[in-house]
């Protein structure tokens, strides 16, 4: 398919879909398929007058959805489930379009989620309550405190390509609940399925305007005119540790509050007496799921020195029998990167790891896959010896389907090498020694980590990162928080 006999994905701004012009003179950009590399899809990129719009769309509409009873704008939610559940197979096609990832994954995983989301948070606004204090003043009178919780405003959605529809919900479904209005920018990887969710979230009966997908790039583009407009009162934002860094700048002037969800270089700690085969299962899904691109997968996997040997080709023999191919095809298990220029960069890491005296146990090139697939992003499973915590792939993200495996000797050691870094997203802990889990996982300095498990996620627990991996967390309370602002009432009794 060529770009002009390609479908458009348009803009939705207050609950409308924008046409683009008819004679296209609009500014846009293809949409390509990385499974294939052909182009599937023209998308409108939204110029400032039209983010403009967006937001001030977004601002009307609070006056009547911040308004709205708590037990009615919950209904909504559910209602977009229940219409995500419908659709759940035309979900599952936009999220492979968007991504080019396994259909597996995106039933089990990244639409059933969105499912989850909605209906979490729903639910944990529905029964959030309010803190309240007694004071006690001198001469024996009281005071109470209790604080309410107003939404705080239109809130600025930016997200990343990797898991777009989970993340994308992760942050609307909260927002919602509490009585905001969105403006979401999708990443230009990746704009179908906020594109589809207008249409559930318009027929679940939300207001016009209370959410807008805006499409485009960062700079000079939709994401720097959302993120800088004056109506925006926060911006909770997915992706890079610099895009943050540069979102955070760019909010400062006007102390907008920001909630930051970023990069990881996320280690797994093995234990000599860990569950091997247990221990393989967990590592195969924390290494390459997605083809290594959630911020959760591990990169960097420690291995006490006498199991070693065992984890390194027990590892190495699963990263072989990973079956890449078709989307749709149910036995695919992995799919290929989000585009080239990420495997550009991906690959850049390979050359780096070579140079620094890497043994490559398994991988490290471009797999030949046949037919229409050889235009798309594809790279093989890859697992590196021979690095130390001083070489730029063990210290740098790549977010690809790539990992390090670097042996230590004690307890002791393996946290300070696991806590050697920068970021501070996650960690998995493998051993049978409960004590040690706990005391391991405890010692990590992270936001998340798991023993025995990888990505296990109850939504109501906190989500998100230390030092470069962000700022704040979300899921149940913790969502509540960000999504609200507090007005605490003293009464003197
Ligand atoms: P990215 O930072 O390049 O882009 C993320 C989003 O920000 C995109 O929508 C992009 O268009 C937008 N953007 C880029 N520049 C901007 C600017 N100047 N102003 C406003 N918006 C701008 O990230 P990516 O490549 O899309 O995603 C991969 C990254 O996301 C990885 O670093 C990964 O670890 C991170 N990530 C983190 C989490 C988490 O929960 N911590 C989850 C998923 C992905």
């Amino acid at each position: 398919m060529t770009a002009d006999t390609a479908r458009w994905i348009r803009n939705f701004v207050d609950g409308q879909y924008v046409e683009p012009d008819e004679n296209h003179s609009v500014r846009s950009f293809e949409k390509t398929d990385p499974a294939t590399g052909l182009v599937v899809a023209r998308v409108h990129e939204a110029d400032e007058a039209l983010v403009d719009r967006a937001v001030t769309g977004a601002r009307s509409a609070l006056g009547t959805w911040a308004r709205t009873p708590v037990r009615e704008r919950t209904a909504v939610l559910r209602r977009a489930a229940d219409l995500i559940e419908e659709r759940f197979e035309e979900f599952v096609a936009a999220e492979i379009a968007d991504t080019g990832k396994p259909v597996t994954q995106a039933r089990e995983l990244d639409v059933a989620r969105a499912l989850a989301n909605f209906r979490t948070f729903a639910d944990v606004v529905a029964a959030a309550g309010q803190e309240s204090f007694l004071t006690d003043l001198a001469g024996g009178r009281q005071a109470l405190n209790y604080a309410v919780r107003k939404p705080l405003g239109v809130v600025a959605v930016i997200v990343p390509w990797n898991l777009p529809l989970l993340l994308l919900t992760w942050k609307v479904a909260p927002a919602l609940a509490c009585g905001n209005a969105v403006v979401v920018k999708p990443s230009e990887e990746t704009p179908g399925t906020a594109t589809l969710l207008a249409e559930v979230l318009r027929d679940a009966g939300l207001p016009a305007g209370a959410y807008n997908v805006v499409h485009g790039f960062g700079a000079d583009s939709a994401g720097a005119y959302v993120t800088s407009h004056p109506g925006i009162d926060g911006v909770t934002f997915t992706g890079s540790s610099a895009t943050g860094s540069h979102v955070m700048r760019t909010v400062a002037p006007r102390v907008r509050p920001v909630s930051f969800e970023l990069g990881g270089k996320n280690a797994a700690l093995v234990f000599g007496d860990a569950d091997l085969d247990e221990t393989l299962d967990g590592l195969t899904r924390s290494v390459f799921a997605n083809t290594g691109q959630v911020c959760l997968c591990t990169e960097r996997v420690y291995v006490h020195r006498s199991v070693f040997a065992d984890v390194a080709d027990g590892l190495a023999e699963r990263a072989r029998s990973l079956r890449l191919g078709r989307p749709l095809d149910e036995a695919t298990t992995t799919g290929p990167l989000i585009s080239q220029a990420h495997r550009d960069k991906v690959r850049g890491y390979f050359a780096l790891a070579e140079q620094a005296g890497a043994k490559v146990l398994t991988g490290g090139g471009i797999p030949e896959l046949g037919a229409e697939l050889d235009g798309g992003s594809w790279i093989e499973p890859t697992l590196w010896t021979g690095l130390t915590n001083a070489d730029r792939p063990v210290r740098e993200e790549i977010f690809g389907p790539v990992a390090a495996l670097i042996p230590f000797d004690t307890e002791d050691e393996a946290i300070a090498l696991a806590n050697d870094t920068d970021y501070g997203l996650a960690a998995s802990v493998w051993t049978t020694d409960l004590r040690r889990g706990h005391r391991v996982a405890q010692a990590m300095d992270v936001g998340m980590a798991w023993v025995n498990t990888w990505f296990l996620r109850d939504l109501r627990s906190p989500f998100g990162g230390t030092g470069l991996s962000g700022i704040g967390r979300e899921g149940g309370a913790s969502s509540l928080h960000f999504y609200t602002e507090p007005t605490n009432v003293c009464v003197q009794l």
